[in-house]
């Protein structure tokens, strides 16, 4: 993928630390070079082209050079070169300068193959003619100087020697690497030192290690040198592989921008080593209309889209930040150091602007758009869990005003410190499982017979005891927490439906979303994956939405719902008669339930004027097309009166309260297939008659 706005292969900028480091080790390494050159003893490279071990050698140290074992895709310098082993044995046989002329044919073949930047291979030879240097220096200090024409082969008391040759090697290329990183991405070098080193040192142990051995037998039978391609083989893949792997757990698959947890590692290194004069900046970025162009060009395009907008994200902040995928369309960028709110606004319009710039895809021009919530350490927040949920604060305010971008402000935050508490443990219940799913039955009115069940949360707090879902569920809709919970929540109800469904318990289960996750393009995703995963029909699960929606911003919620529609899923109005939703939105709304706020139902045996509202309900249903469900539902009476007024499905603790997954198991056992009316007091035929 090309993009314009790719500057990561430029140089630095003259004048600044990091040219100032580059351009003095490609001065001093480029100094030892020559100097190693002038002391090549050219006969003796003469005679030792004429040999096939030489050009055996030269192959294998190319071959070796093009590709590194890389431990880190952000150090754009760096990472371990198989050709170490062979280059390491060539300076113990035949001495320095031909170690240090193959080296830099070989870097520099290599650069002009993978088409490096040049500034990055002269960096490379200087670098690596430095390690072969400093070898060299500890093994002259041994009195071991060797040359083509008096060959060294080195025995067992050589060892120690070989050692200190091979730290001083990986210290100095370890050293000048880290340095170059460390001011390229503006981290402190003992960090860098640390997640870049330590991994790395194992494979050079491994490299270096072999490198006696190659010069063994390249003495007895150079015919044998090739074999070693085999450990080396070895070494390289069990390295890539196992870099591959902590790669891939921390990254995102299709951008692969780093993830929540990578995010989570970066933000805590961030905060532990900022500085008192700076902040630290974790911005949240959301996707305006990505939603449209993933519904109307199907996925591969959506997924290119993400890809394109992770890019260019990447291209617009400096080395050193992170730019991470939350999922979806959601995105956050991490600034280790900002001077202020002021260029943290900057870098915020920078993204945003970025984003703006239209996207051509399949011969279309996209527009896309983002909004942007900043929240800044430690004005705003003292660790990640709190940075996020306040960028998200700023986020929502910005999608709201139309802004685009927005910095966290407290006056505007509706959440309390023990509300912010709470969000924190709601957040690791979610992941601790701590969350459980009641089913409450609800079942037909005319015959008794059970026509499904809701499934709703349950949180024992460890310390505070049971939590009601009123308490949590408004706190979550208000933050990040309602994809996750929601996700939560569907996944919980397929696992129930699939156990009951496998066991011939053909129960619907109806799960309640609120408004914010119609937003979420995801949401039909999940639950198409997950109804195929489980070998469910889409009828196993239904939607709850409460009437809320009708009156929020419809543009937004229309594609979700169009999407659920296609998937067969069905949707049901809740607490109805609690809005003010109109008649012809409710028709507008592919609801196929409509569920009568329990504020009426409950007073119906003694209001007329709630009896009337209540009937007034059912006929508009009825006259829709739709089912009618009565919640909260008591008493017989209550059950009575709505089955007279016509009314098709009762759920309340007249019939089953909310009960754990084993208890509705038993319960929709004992009750499928059952007569009418004989397990609750109320009995059907008898009201019908009255
Ligand atoms: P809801 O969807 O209207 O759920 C019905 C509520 O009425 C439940 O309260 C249920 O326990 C209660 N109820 C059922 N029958 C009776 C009865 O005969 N008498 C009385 N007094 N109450 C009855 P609950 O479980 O406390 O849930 C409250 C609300 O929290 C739910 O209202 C729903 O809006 C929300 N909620 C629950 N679970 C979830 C969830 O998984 N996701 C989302 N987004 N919201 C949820
Ligand atoms: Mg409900
Ligand atoms: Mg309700």
């Amino acid at each position: 993928m090309t993009d314009p706005t790719d500057t990561r292969d430029t140089g630095p900028r003259v004048g600044t630390p990091l040219w100032a480091f580059l351009a003095g080790v490609t001065v001093i390494g480029f100094t030892a070079l020559v100097v190693a050159m002038l002391r090549l003893d050219a006969a003796g490279l003469v005679e030792l082209a004429r040999t096939p071990l030489f050009w055996a050698l030269s192959v294998l140290v190319i071959l070796g050079e093009l590709r590194p074992v890389m431990v880190s895709s952000a150090a754009s310098v760096g990472g371990t070169y198989p050709s170490t082993m062979f280059t390491f044995a060539v300076l113990l046989h035949f001495g320095l300068p031909v170690a240090v002329l193959m080296q830099a044919v070989a870097v520099a073949m290599n650069g002009v193959v993978t088409r490096k930047a040049w500034h990055r291979v002269m960096f490379n030879i200087a670098q690596s003619t430095l390690a072969l240097t400093a070898a060299a220096v500890v093994l002259g200090v041994f009195g071991i100087a060797p040359s083509p024409a008096v060959p060294w082969v080195p025995d067992g008391s050589d060892l120690p020697a070989i050692a200190l040759a091979g730290v001083a090697y990986f210290v100095t290329r370890a050293a000048l690497v880290c340095g170059a990183v460390a001011l390229h991405e503006r981290r402190s070098i003992t960090r860098v030192f640390k997640v870049t080193v330590v991994p790395q040192s194992l494979v050079y142990v491994g490299l270096l290690g072999l490198a006696p051995l190659v010069v063994v037998a390249m003495e007895h039978s150079p015919g044998m040198v090739p074999l070693f391609v085999a450990p080396l083989a070895a070494v390289y893949f069990t390295a890539t592989l196992s870099m591959r792997r902590d790669h891939q757990a921390l990254h995102d698959e299709l951008t692969g921008l780093p993830n929540r947890k990578m995010l989570i590692v970066s933000t805590e290194e961030a905060l532990a080593e900022a500085r008192q004069d700076e902040r630290v900046g974790l911005f949240l970025l959301d996707l305006d209309r990505f939603k449209e162009v993933n519904d109307t060009m199907g996925h591969p395009v959506g997924d290119r889209l993400l890809q394109m907008v992770a890019h260019r994200l990447t291209h617009s902040v400096r080395p050193g930040d992170v730019v991470a995928r939350l999922g979806g369309d959601e995105f956050a960028v991490l600034l280790p150091s900002i001077r202020d709110a002021h260029a943290a606004r900057e870098v915020a319009a920078r993204l945003r602007a970025a984003l703006t710039e239209p996207v051509r895809l399949e011969g279309m021009t996209f527009d896309v758009d983002g909004s942007v919530g900043i929240a800044l350490y430690p004005d705003h927040a003292p660790d990640f869990e709190l940075l996020l949920q306040r960028a998200d604060v700023a986020m929502y305010l910005a999608k709201e005003g139309r802004s685009g971008v927005e910095l966290y402000q407290p006056d505007k935050d509706r959440n309390s410190p023990e509300r912010l508490n709470l969000l924190g443990d709601l957040r690791r219940a979610i992941d601790s499982r701590e969350l459980r799913l009641h089913f409450q039955p609800k079942v037909s009115l005319g015959t008794g017979a059970v026509q499904g069940v809701e499934a709703l949360l349950r949180w024992r707090h460890p310390v505070h005891g049971m939590i009601p879902p009123s308490e949590f569920v408004p706190l979550a809709e208000q933050s990040y927490l309602m994809r996750p919970l929601t996700a939560y929540v569907i996944e919980a109800a397929l696992e129930q439906a699939a156990r009951w469904w496998h066991t011939g318990l053909q129960v619907q289960i109806s799960v309640n979303i609120s408004a914010r996750d119609l937003l979420d393009s995801a949401l039909p995703e999940q639950l198409e994956v997950g109804l195929a995963a489980s070998g469910l029909p889409p009828g196993a699960i239904q939607l709850e939405v409460t009437e809320r929606i009708l009156t929020g911003d419809q543009a937004y919620t229309q594609e979700t719902i169009k999407a659920l529609a296609a998937l067969g899923v069905p949707l049901a109005l809740d607490d109805f008669g609690t809005g003010y939703s109109s008649l012809i939105r409710l028709q507008r709304l592919a609801v196929s339930e409509v569920k009568i706020d329990a504020s009426f139902v409950r007073r119906i045996a003694e209001s007329e004027d709630d009896y009337r509202i209540v009937r007034s309900i059912v006929d508009l249903v009825r006259s829709l097309g739709l089912r009618s469900v009565a919640e909260g539902v008591e008493s017989d009476e209550v059950a009575m009166r709505l089955d007279e007024m016509g009314c098709d499905m009762g759920q309340g603790w007249l019939f089953g309260r909310p009960m754990p997954a084993a208890d509705a198991t038993v319960w929709l056992r004992e009750h499928t297939g059952a007569g009418p009316g004989i397990e609750y007091g109320y009995q059907p035929e008898v009201s019908r008659s009255a």
